[in-house]
Formats: C-alpha cells, structure tokens, sequence
C-alpha cells in the first residue's frame, strides 16, 4: 500500500490524539527509516528518545529472537530467569538499593508516586492522606489522570477531570518557590532534570541541587523522572549527574527497551522501594523476561559502543554549529548532549512548517510547544550523519 492510502487508513479508523507529520515509515535500520515508496529519512527525533540505540540494532534484534524462542512472559506470579540479572544491572547502573520494574513511562511515574506517598505513610509519618508531591509547571510525566492531574497544560488536562488532589505546582528553575511550597506533609519532588517536552528546557544551575540539598535536610524524596534524559541522552548516563548529586530515585524508560520493546523501572532506594507488600502494587507485563533480556542487552551496548560519551561529544560539536547558524528565524539553541532544542522567535510562525520542510530534505524532527524544533537522533549516529542533518537545516533556517 502507498503512504497516503496508509495514512487515510489509520485517519479514519484511528482516534485523533496525535498530529503526525505526513510520513510513514515502514523499515528501519541504524540512523535511517524508509516509507513504502522507498524515500529514506535520518531520524532526528529517536521515537523522543527511546531509539538511542538507533533503529533494528542486530545484537538486540538477536537478544529479542533468542529470547522470544525461550520464553515471553511468565506474569509475576512465578520468578523468571531475566527478571533478577536485569534487576541487578539497573540496581548497580544507578547505584541504588532496589528497582521495580514495569512498562511505560507513565506506570513507572504511577509506581513512583504511589511509593513516595506509602513512603510519607509508613516512614515519614505523615497523616493518611495529607501525603504532597511537589512537581515543576510545564512538566510532562505522561499520560495517566493521575499523571495529567498535575500538568499544568490545558491540552493535557481539559475534558479529562476530576483529578487527583495531593500535588503542588511550583514554576521550573525556581528554588524558592520549591522550598516555601514544602510543609510537613511533602512527600517528595518529581521532576525532569531537563524538560525535554516542554521544549528541552534547562533549569538555572543551582536549582536541582539546591532542591536535592533541602530535601535532604527535611526527609523529602527526590525522584528524578529521567525516562527522556537517562541512558545516555544528555551526554552523562543519567543527566542529574551535570548537575552533581544522586537523587534519591529515577524513573527510567524508553531508551530501557532499547527500541525494541516497552520496560520502566523505577530504582531507588530500599527506605522507598521497601514500602511494597505482596499485592500492593503490579503490572501482568512488568519484569517480563522478553523485555528484561532486551534491556539487559540494551544497557551492554550503551557501555560498549561508547554512547554516552558519543553523545556528549558528538552534541557538542553539533550544537556548536548550531550556536553558528546565521538565521533570522532562531532565537537560541539550547542543549545537553544530543538533545537539542532550537527555539525560533515569534516571527518565525512555528516550528511546524520547518519540520515538514526537514521532512522533505530527508531529515526527520518534530516541533514541540509550537515553536521549538527538537534535535535528538540515536546515539549511534556518526559525523557524517550529523553533517547531512546540519546541512539541511542550515537550508531550512536559511531559506
Ligand atoms: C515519555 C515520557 C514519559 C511517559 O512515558 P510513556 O512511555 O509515554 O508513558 C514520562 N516522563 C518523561 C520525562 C517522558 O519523556
């Protein structure tokens, strides 16, 4: 089938929840995707993330078969032979005590925020159902009503109500705000350490660890939603480390699987972790050995082919290029690593036609929050890639 009868397909059959740029990609493989007609694109936007490790790599696709041949899912009513080594490795990875493991993004935010309010219960001592979670404005932590009960985009939230109480929204980078929002209820801070959908926002230098540091001195939790920015994204294997302290947990996602397959986890500590009794909290999917197997391998190959400090240089120099670009049309460049933000002026009309003009060069970005295009390839990318993305958007920004 052609590209327009795919996309009419999924038009009338689908529900209108994403805007997608008018391409479908059928086959992919490293940096590159194709569409039916046989056209190739780089991919600049990594599925937001999750493909650091690129698109169909061979040891995972390996990984994934072998596995799949031994043995899916065994739900966790019985121990499967992945679920512990896997365990380890992230434990180790993120030196902490324990993790827990689930599927999206979002459940792994879920299970966090139900261990932080357990935690407030049963350690902190807070009153039954007074537990606060404070979270930063423009944040984005997923899709579930709890989840959204906390955006603070109108998009997110409307027509989706009532929502979940026990949540404070203080504005991003502002460590005031966080410490007059805390009381002796405050259970703990969930926050990216870099907003990537808010626009790959990077808060002001003190403001995370001037967060970390207060809470440690009132027996608050941070947790460090680094589903985006962790594995590696940033240049660091999670991105807290730029800002020099170990949150007290991460939630960690996308890139996890490794592309291939969906696994989050959240890891902290045992104090946090520990909260949990049998029956209290699961997921039929989560810890399955297909997708522990994929993101033990998943987490080899950030080590061995050298992708976090490919990201930071690589980033680097491409942000440098960008910094150079010449346009009326850019306000600033804006990054860590390979995620790169380029936010255009008011004038420039959104960031949308810019990706579709990319689109047609063969280079594959997305806008977010109307005016910023988001540069993230996978981490595998080479030189020689980034050279042909730089290219076309020099022809697009120049234009
Ligand atoms: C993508 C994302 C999520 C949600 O993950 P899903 O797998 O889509 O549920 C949560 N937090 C951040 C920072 C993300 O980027």
């Amino acid at each position: 089938m052609k590209s327009n009868e795919l996309i009419q397909l999924s038009q009338q059959y689908g529900a209108r929840n994403y805007l997608p740029l008018p391409i479908v990609i059928s086959e992919g493989s490293g940096c590159w995707v194709s569409d039916p007609e046989g056209k190739k694109y780089l991919d600049c936007l990594s599925s937001y993330s999750a493909l650091n490790h690129g698109h169909c790599h061979p040891a995972l696709l390996e990984t994934l078969t072998q596995q799949a041949r031994k043995c899916t899912l065994t739900s966790r009513a019985f121990h499967n032979d992945q679920l512990g080594p896997f365990l380890k490795q992230i434990t180790q990875l993120c030196s902490m005590d324990a993790a827990l493991p689930m599927n999206t993004g979002a459940e792994a935010v879920e299970t966090a925020i139900k261990a932080l309010r357990k935690w407030g219960y049963t350690k902190k001592g807070v009153e039954e159902n007074r537990a606060e979670i404070i979270v930063c404005e423009n944040n984005f932590h997923g899709r579930t009503t709890t989840i959204v009960s906390f955006s603070s985009e109108e998009a997110y939230r409307s027509g989706f109500g009532p929502f979940t109480p026990g949540f404070r929204i203080i504005p991003y980078g502002d460590l005031e705000a966080f410490k007059s929002a805390c009381n002796e209820n405050t259970v703990g801070f969930l926050v990216e350490p870099i907003q990537g959908e808010a626009g790959v926002v990077i808060p002001p230098v003190d403001f995370l660890k001037g967060a970390f540091d207060f809470c440690e001195q009132n027996n608050i939790l941070f947790v460090a939603d680094e589903i985006q920015t962790g594995l590696g994204r940033t240049g660091r294997m999670f991105c807290c480390e730029h800002f020099g302290f170990q949150p007290h947990a991460y939630v960690l996602g996308k890139a996890l699987g490794g592309g291939v397959y969906p696994i989050s986890v959240l890891v902290g500590s045992r104090d946090l972790l520990g909260v949990f009794e049998p029956g209290e909290h699961g997921s039929t999917f989560g810890g399955n050995p297909l997708a522990c197997a994929i993101a033990l391998k998943a987490l080899e190959i950030l080590e061995s082919e050298n992708l976090v400090t490919r990201a930071w240089e690589l980033g680097s120099k491409f942000q440098d290029r960008l910094f150079g670009l010449n346009s009326k049309y850019v306000a600033q460049v804006r990054g860590k690593g390979l995620l790169i933000g380029i936010v255009l002026k008011e004038s420039a009309g959104g960031a949308r036609q810019f990706c579709e003009r990319l689109m047609q060069l063969g280079v594959l970005c997305k806008e977010t929050h109307e005016h910023v295009i988001r540069v993230a390839p996978p981490l595998i990318v080479n030189q020689q890639e980034l050279d042909f993305a730089f290219e076309k958007i020099q022809e697009v920004l120049q234009s």
